[in-house]
């Protein structure tokens, strides 16, 4: 299962839209035909989901009557760790070998399944070269930042991992991060905030998207490996995940909470999330990728049993994913995340995934890693890890002009189809 999004979660990316019986889920079912940049293969990525940016609407969806929000793709996520004290059956790694499975495999080798219980689900058939290596936050790594940030208009850093929180240097990546001009932004799943947080506000962090894969032990256990999946384990989990909360919002970061729901019967979850967790905090729903279309009818059906009337549109120019915003009977607003399949117009082009249901992310931006002999690595798609050049190659291609020019014209694309 993938998860759009929430760090190393597998997210839905079926955007073939759902119909559904009643008129308010029809209201709800906000997928279309989206405009598609550079010929009719399409994507977009995170961004503002409430607010965005103080930018007035595009326009209005002429279907739900809702304003349309068009910000532009400036995000660069960063690997910083490896390491995971959870193992989530669905969990993508960034595309990563899980390391403390693959040590002294060569290229080719690669396991995506080990003894530690972690997996990396594309690990089998991206074609990874390398394994990641902790970021440093030296010197070298803000030159990184900079040339970046300097050729490709990257300026908002997603920290993922692996688990950023278990980085024990953290707080000066973050520094070094904003340092070079970046916002920073974090996914995590709890386990480490109350701990690191104070340091990370205190160094710059803006906000923390965290991934709830239960609200209680028995949920949590069912997406974890039995080799972790102990109740005293999962409980101690939900617990750390609380208090990391309850950390973030005390020490004035903003605060999402990310829900993957590949199916009804998670409805309970998502209510206990929302009693538990919407007063401070946005909720995002967010499809599960492997269960596609299914997931997608799921979260359509959870959201009109709450009463939930969309009130915007959310689409980030140049990667895959988009969100609708819902407000809840309750008055509450939750979010629901989508993929949009966005590609780039060359580097995708003679993909073998790239068809409706194989290409499961999209375009989703670029992302940064460390391997284990120093260089870093930039990449296009973690179904395709083959695809990452050391940072000097990449400069030297012409991907980062391909992905400048995605966000041009899928920005020209967005705005003339709403205007
Ligand atoms: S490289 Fe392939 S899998 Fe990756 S976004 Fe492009 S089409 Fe999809």
């Amino acid at each position: 299962m993938v998860t759009p999004g929430a760090g190393t979660e597998s997210t839905a990316s079926d955007a073939a839209g759902v119909t559904s019986s009643s008129s308010r889920s029809h209201s709800i079912a906000a997928d279309r035909g989206w405009p598609r940049a550079n010929s009719g293969r399409t994507h977009a990525d995170p961004g503002p989901i409430l607010a965005p940016s103080g930018l007035p609407p595009v326009g209005v969806d002429p279907e739900l009557g809702v304003p349309v929000y068009v910000t532009v793709d400036r995000t660069l996520r960063v690997k910083v760790t490896d390491a995971c004290g959870m193992a989530c059956v669905f969990c993508h790694n960034e595309g990563t070998p899980v390391v403390i499975d693959n040590r002294g495999a060569m290229p080719g080798d690669y396991a995506g399944v080990g003894r530690s219980g972690r997996v990396s689900i594309y690990v089998g058939s991206n074609g990874a070269r390398f394994l990641p290596d902790m970021v440093v936050p030296n010197e070298e790594f803000a030159s990184v930042l900079s040339t970046l940030r300097a050729s490709v208009g990257v300026a908002e850093l997603h920290l993922t991992g692996g688990e950023p929180t278990l980085h024990p240097q953290l707080h000066e990546v973050i520094r070094l991060a904003r340092s070079t001009g970046y916002e920073v932004r974090m996914t995590s799943n709890g386990e480490n905030g109350s701990r690191m947080l104070p340091a990370c506000a205190a160094a710059g962090l803006e906000r923390v998207n965290f991934s709830v894969f239960g609200t209680t032990a028995d949920e949590l256990a069912r997406v974890q490996h039995p080799k972790v999946a102990g109740r005293h384990r999962v409980e101690r989990r939900i617990s750390a995940l609380r208090r990391s909360v309850r950390t973030a919002l005390d020490l004035g970061l903003k605060v999402s909470a990310n829900i993957v729901v590949p199916d009804v019967d998670h409805a309970p979850r998502v209510r206990r999330l929302l009693t538990e967790y919407a007063e401070e905090v946005t909720v995002r729903l967010l499809p599960s990728l492997d269960a596609g279309r299914s997931s997608i009818i799921a979260i359509e059906s959870i959201l009109t049993d709450l009463g939930a009337v969309p009130t915007a549109l959310h689409f980030t120019a140049g990667a895959s994913d988009y969100s609708t915003s819902y407000r809840l009977l309750s008055g509450q607003i939750v979010c629901f995340k989508r993929i949009r399949p966005v590609r780039l117009p060359r580097t995708c082009t003679g993909c073998r995934f790239n068809n409706d249901t194989d290409c499961q992310e999209g375009f989703y931006g670029l992302r940064l890693y460390r391997d284990r002999a120093g260089g870093y690595q930039v990449g296009v798609c973690i179904q395709r890890m083959d695809l990452c050049l050391p940072l000097q190659q990449f400069l030297a291609s012409e991907l980062g002009k391909e992905i400048v020019g995605l966000r041009d014209a899928d920005r020209r694309e967005l705005c003339s189809a709403y205007q």
